[in-house]
């Protein structure tokens, strides 16, 4: 505890302690320091530098599982903040997420934009496009509105319980609205333009780290034999929901088996 690594070389590792610097050659070493999201955990990134300084190249440290920002209209926030978007299909134009989705005042939260963010990530312009009512078709839709001439909104939020918070939305993107059809295809596919993913000390785990050509299928580092790897701090990327766990557990896992075998076959 209370020990920052700050160098590694061949067989070293130094640290910065309270009581001063302190170096130890152990026979192997097992590094597991992480991605830089919440630093407050002590998870700040900072090996990277540590790493780069041994020789090892780093794929920049990027926010994953995360929320994105988007320009929302001043006046329509205090509608909108906190409201709950459920029952939703949230799409890229490569992948589909269903869930429910929290607005924020500066964007939104929510499992399906952090299932969809390494693809909203590769968009040039990311765009998010919700499906509102995914269980009806646009002809369902437009068919429970059939006695309405006017007002297709204000309709909507009974026929077709959408939520107020989505309404307002729909209107700001892409009303008016002349008629059910042409609100029930908005519904369908409604698109929001994103501007970046929240920062990094916010986001649940991070992209980037150490890259595979790296390491050697046992985890060790090339640049470094006797030192391996293990967690977030390696270049992969998974949901939350308990796979970011699963991806640390198993990595640690092989790491300590192959750092076992190696001091069995050098000592
Ligand atoms: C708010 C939040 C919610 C999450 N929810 C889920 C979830 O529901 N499901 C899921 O699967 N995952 C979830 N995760 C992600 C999961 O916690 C991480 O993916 C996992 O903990 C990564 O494990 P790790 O061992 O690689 O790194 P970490 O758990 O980050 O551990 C790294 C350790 O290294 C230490 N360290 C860093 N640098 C140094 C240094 N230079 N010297 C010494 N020590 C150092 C840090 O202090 C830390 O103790 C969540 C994460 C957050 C932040």
């Amino acid at each position: 505890m209370h020990h920052q690594l700050t160098a590694l070389e061949q067989s070293s590792a130094t640290f910065s302690t309270p009581i001063g610097p302190k170096m130890i050659t152990p026979s192997a070493i097992i590094l597991a320091l992480g991605g830089a999201s919440w630093p407050q955990t002590g998870s700040d990134g900072n090996w990277t530098k540590t790493l780069n300084q041994a020789g090892i190249p780093i794929n920049p440290l990027s926010p994953a599982n995360c929320g994105w920002e988007t320009n929302w209209p001043h006046h329509l926030i205090p509608q909108i903040e906190a409201q709950p978007i459920k029952n939703i299909i949230a799409s890229t134009p490569d992948l589909k997420a269903p869930g429910e989705l929290m607005i924020t005042k500066y964007g939104l939260e929510g499992g399906p934009i952090y299932l969809l963010g390494p693809s909203l990530r590769s968009m040039p312009q990311p765009t998010l496009t919700l499906d509102l009512k995914p269980t009806f078709s646009i002809e369902q839709l437009t068919r429970k509105m059939e006695s309405a001439r006017k007002n297709f909104l204000r309709e909507s939020i009974q026929r077709w319980k959408l939520p107020i918070a989505a309404t307002l939305l729909l209107e700001h993107f892409h009303g008016p609205f002349e008629s059910a059809s042409q609100l029930a295809h908005h519904t369908k596919s409604f698109k929001i333009p994103l501007q970046q993913p929240r920062p990094i000390d916010e986001a649940i785990s991070s992209a980037g780290g150490i890259p595979w050509p790296q390491i050697t299928p046992n985890l060790m580092l090339k640049k470094l034999p006797g030192t391996f790897v293990a967690g977030e701090m390696i270049d992969w990327e998974a949901p939350t929901g308990g796979y970011l766990l699963q991806g640390a557990f198993a990595s640690g896992t092989i790491a300590a088996q192959s750092a076992i075998k190696y001091l069995q076959t050098n000592e």
